[in-house]
């Protein structure tokens, strides 16, 4: 079973709802947690897992070889326009070549190679109650995000043991609604969204919806930093979503996370998570058997 985390914007507290989440579930069943937020990804600091594996995610980029004589074909070719003719040289431009290919495969005299760079790691490891953990790291100036979460999706939950019986896959997915996001998102059993109750939040939860339906997921909603207003709740009527969990808007909340500390380990909001882990396997465990 896989859930999808996602917010429509950064901020809404969606990670300190899938690390508590991973966590509840842990404590029961074969559980992995997957960081997918590779810009930033912050819930090994909440986790704190043992590592055991890291390794490094490469692109590939054209180098030019003296069989060129130029043509302008493999810069016609590239629709990233990370190649250019200029004064009779081909000019790469590794930081923005998505490493399709397609130059070297267009290229009439066989010039060009593909050398691999390095643009992000994977790191795995174990957490308590046996949680396994993996997070993906996009290095800096990189642009590349959908090659980490593409391999952090086969790293993750292939060596961690997606599809081991009864196991549960927490993907705690970018924050907004790009591409990256919906490379983290698709193919899961539920996506949960996590939301506030402002204008802004209200906003966002609106692109997250948008995103769930485009692929094509069941969805339900956890209300973050609940004043009580309702606010989110006369949407989730209108829009026919489930609220399946809420956390106060407490102080407390703030200055037990702002600590890197886990809410599970706190008796005031353990039970919001075992019961959130409850609600949502019942919602997912309905949409896989529909
Ligand atoms: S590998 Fe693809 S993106 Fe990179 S330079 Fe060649 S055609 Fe462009
Ligand atoms: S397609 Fe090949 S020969 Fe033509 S400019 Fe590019 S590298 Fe040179």
């Amino acid at each position: 079973m896989r859930l999808a985390i996602l917010s429509g914007k950064g901020g809404t507290g969606k990670t300190t709802v899938a690390v508590n989440l991973a966590v509840a579930f842990a404590s029961a069943r074969a559980t992995v947690y997957a960081d997918y937020d590779v810009e930033e990804p912050n819930g090994f600091i909440f986790l704190q897992p043992q590592i055991v594996s890291t390794r490094v995610v490469t692109s590939t980029y054209p180098v030019i070889g003296e069989e060129c004589e130029p043509c302008g074909v493999c810069s016609a070719a590239c629709t990233s326009h990370a190649l250019a003719e200029v004064g009779g040289r081909v000019l790469v431009f590794p930081e923005i070549c998505h490493g399709c290919g397609t130059c070297t495969l267009a290229c009439p005299r066989g010039a060009i190679r593909e050398k691999a760079r390095p643009i992000g790691e994977l790191r795995s490891g174990t957490a308590r109650d046996g949680l396994a953990c993996s997070e993906g790291i996009l290095r800096e100036g990189e642009t590349l995000a959908t090659t980490v979460i593409q391999r952090l999706r086969e790293f993750a939950e292939r060596d961690a043991g997606r599809g081991a019986q009864g196991s549960i896959v927490i993907a705690d997915c970018p924050p907004g609604s790009s591409c990256e996001v919906m490379h983290a998102a698709e193919g899961s059993d539920l996506a949960l969204l996590v939301a506030e109750p402002t204008a802004f939040g209200l906003h966002d939860l609106g692109l997250a919806v948008r995103l769930a339906r485009h692929l094509e997921l069941p969805a339900a909603i956890f209300v973050n930093k609940d004043d009580g207003s309702g606010f989110i709740d006369r949407y989730a009527t209108q829009a026919g979503l489930p609220i399946v969990g809420r956390l106060p808007f407490d102080l407390e909340i703030a200055r037990v996370t702002a600590r890197g500390a886990l809410l599970m380990d706190d008796r005031r909001y353990a039970d919001t998570f075992i019961e959130l882990a409850a609600a949502v396997s019942g919602l997912a465990g309905r949409s896989r058997t529909a």
